[in-house]
């Protein structure tokens, strides 16, 4: 046995199923998670390029204001060191009265205002100062001892003295630049110039930046956001924070740390800095990030921070990271679609074959089935065709049967025909010479009479002739028939044989129309009540019985007499052509044959019975043309 291996390969493994239902199961959540996983590392890239922007530009900024402050500082540390060159401060300072105090504090107090500094003063090597800018006001520095002081004791060692502080007297905050007096290469004072740079700050407030600087202790000396000022940028030790208490540099300021909510080192000197939100701008409910670069300012310990708010850049990474997860779910929907389209447009092409394949299959089959039709048709055809000339040759030999059978009968009556129409003829010769000489007599009246009987004589032979006329003609198939006529006619054409015999007859039917045509039921009779007298010709009385009833929708007329009968053997050939029991020419044997075949023809029938009490009855029986009418007058 061959094996078809299409076969195998047509049927899917039943394992098919499975990957299918974890594909509905677990694609959901994949492509939600995949969607979030895809928009948070578009959140994450989008943020980082935009620092990356932001710190690139911010280099540039930082660079500008850092700059800014250090021309701010650096406008004044020329100025303590001027003071050298004025004699009436060093006259002050070598020798310390009244007269040269007042020169050098009026001196001081004109500087001051040119320069625009807060205050300037001079002191002498213990620290005390000797003249000051503000001699005038109540909380002058006058006599003042600021031997605590760092920029003091730097300045007093001949090395520049940079510091920022709160004063002691003022508690205001300043930057404070001191420079060692000299004189013949010996320190006999210290010039110092107090600043404020707070006008810095409000710059910039007004430039809405948010910076800030931080002096060598890590404190915040000036910042754009006053929360912050004072505040120390890294953790400070409890020893730093009691050496700084104990300076007074920022006077008694608690120092505390400046503690950002989250603190994220990118780079050297670039932080991410998270704050809580600043009541004064309405951002207390949230927090503020911010990229903070720092550099460190020149000449000065100090560093200046710029900070750069992240919320725009925050904002338009979550917008970048919202819609790189719309459009990854986008993509999937719009793969899942297209897969999806793809399946429907493979099941509908299978479909589609699969209908052709059974579309071509079906017009194969009608096709053949088409052909076995058309064959059987053409034999069908073939056979009626065959049936057609069957029936068309038994209609001809029936016909010609039917002819031959009335041929025979009239063949069989010739004698008697013979001797019916001699007779008369004879009579008529007689008649005809009688007449004529009759004539020449002149008995007129008996001439007439006897032209009269001739008269009489001609009609009856003409009678006889015409039934045996219409007898002889070929009947049609189809026709109407009025049983009480055709009874007369066929008792017409029998009239010679009746006459012999001494026949009883008894009428008992309808004169009903039946559907045969006239001549065949008269045929049919003819034969029928033939037979029957041939039969009772030895009868002493001959009695015929014709007798009719309506059986559905045929009449049944019994012909029935009291002949000799049909003996056993007889009985099974009756209906056989050229079956025949009379002798020499008196029969043909096509009687019967013909007359069943004739009631077949009008689908009618013709049976025999065998009554006990004797005789022989046969029974025809045709169909009604209309509804009986009533029984026929007895002749
Ligand atoms: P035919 O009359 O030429 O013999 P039929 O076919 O008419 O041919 O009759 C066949 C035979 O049937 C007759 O020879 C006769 O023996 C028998 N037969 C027909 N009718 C009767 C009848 N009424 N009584 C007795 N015998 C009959």
């Amino acid at each position: 046995m061959k094996c078809d291996p299409t076969r195998y390969r047509a049927s899917k493994p039943a394992l098919a199923v499975k990957p299918r239902l974890i594909r509905h199961l677990f694609l959901p959540p994949l492509i939600i998670l995949l969607m979030i996983g895809l928009g948070y590392a578009g959140y994450l890239v989008s943020e980082r390029n935009g620092i990356r922007a932001l710190s690139e530009n911010g280099e540039r900024q930082l660079e500008l204001h850092a700059r800014a402050v250090e021309s701010e500082i650096n406008k004044y540390t020329y100025l303590p060191s001027l003071l050298e060159l004025e004699n009436s401060v060093s006259s002050l300072l070598t020798e310390p009265d009244g007269e040269h105090r007042q020169t050098v504090n009026e001196y001081l107090e004109g500087l001051n205002r040119r320069s625009r500094s807060r205050a300037i003063y001079v002191l002498d090597t213990t620290g005390r100062v000797q003249a000051t800018s503000n001699w005038r006001d109540a909380d002058s520095y006058l006599g003042e001892d600021l031997s605590f002081r760092a920029y003091f004791q730097d300045a007093v060692r001949g090395q520049p003295g940079r510091f920022y502080g709160i004063g002691s007297t003022t508690g205001e905050p300043g930057y404070y630049l001191a420079h060692g007096l000299e004189e013949h290469g010996k320190v006999i004072g210290v010039a110092v110039i107090k600043v404020r740079l707070e006008a810095m700050e409000e710059r910039w407030q007004r430039a809405r930046l948010e910076a800030f600087v931080s002096d060598e202790n890590g404190i915040i000396i000036l910042s754009s956001d006053p929360a912050r000022r004072l505040k120390s940028v890294r953790p400070l030790t409890q020893e730093t924070k009691e050496r700084l208490a104990r300076s007074l540099q920022y006077y008694w300021w608690p120092l505390n740390e400046l503690q950002p909510l989250a603190r994220e080192k990118l780079s050297e000197g670039v932080e991410k800095l998270t704050f809580p939100g600043n009541a004064e701008l309405g951002t207390e409910k949230h927090e503020v990030s911010y990229l903070a670069q720092t550099r460190r300012l020149s000449d000065t310990p100090w560093h200046f921070t710029l900070l750069t708010p992240l919320q725009d850049l925050r904002r338009e990474a979550t917008i970048q990271g919202v819609l790189a997860g719309v459009a990854f779910a986008l993509l999937a929907i719009l793969l899942i679609a297209w897969n999806e389209r793809r399946k429907v447009i493979a099941t509908r092409l299978a479909a589609r074959e699969a209908l052709e394949e059974a579309n071509s299959q079906l017009e194969r089959r009608i096709a053949e089935r088409t052909a076995d039709l058309r064959a059987s048709n053409e034999r069908l055809k073939g056979q009626i065709r065959e049936r057609r000339h069957a029936e068309e040759t038994l209609r001809r030999a029936q016909d010609e049967l039917v002819q031959a059978g009335k041929l025979a009968a009239i063949g069989q009556m010739s004698t008697s025909i013979a001797h019916e129409l001699n007779q008369p003829l004879a009579a008529l010769r007689t008649l005809s010479g009688n007449t004529v000489r009759f004539l020449e007599r002149g008995a007129l009246d008996t001439a007439s009479t006897n032209l009269r009987t001739m008269n009489d004589l001609i009609d009856r032979m003409g009678r006889i002739t015409a039934s045996l006329r219409s007898f002889a003609r070929r009947g049609e198939d189809r026709g109407e028939a009025s049983l009480g006529k055709a009874v007369d006619a066929t008792l017409q054409v029998l009239t010679p044989r009746l006459e012999n015999s001494q026949l009883q007859l008894h009428r008992d039917f309808s004169d009903v129309a039946l559907k045969i045509d006239q001549t065949r039921l008269e045929q049919i009779l003819v034969n029928l009540i033939g037979n029957a007298l041939d039969a009772m010709r030895a009868q002493p009385q001959a009695e015929l019985w014709l007798e009719g009833e309506t059986s559905g929708d045929k009449y049944r007329l019994r012909v029935r007499d009291n002949g000799h009968g049909i003996d056993s053997e007889a009985r099974k050939h009756l209906f056989e052509p050229f079956f025949t029991t009379k002798p020499g020419e008196q029969g043909l044997g096509l009687g019967l044959t013909l007359s069943a075949s004739l009631a077949a023809a009008a689908s009618g029938t013709l049976s025999v019975e065998h009554p006990a009490s004797g005789g022989t009855a046969f029974t025809l029986s045709l169909p009604l043309l209309t509804a009986p009418t009533l029984p026929a007058e007895p002749l």
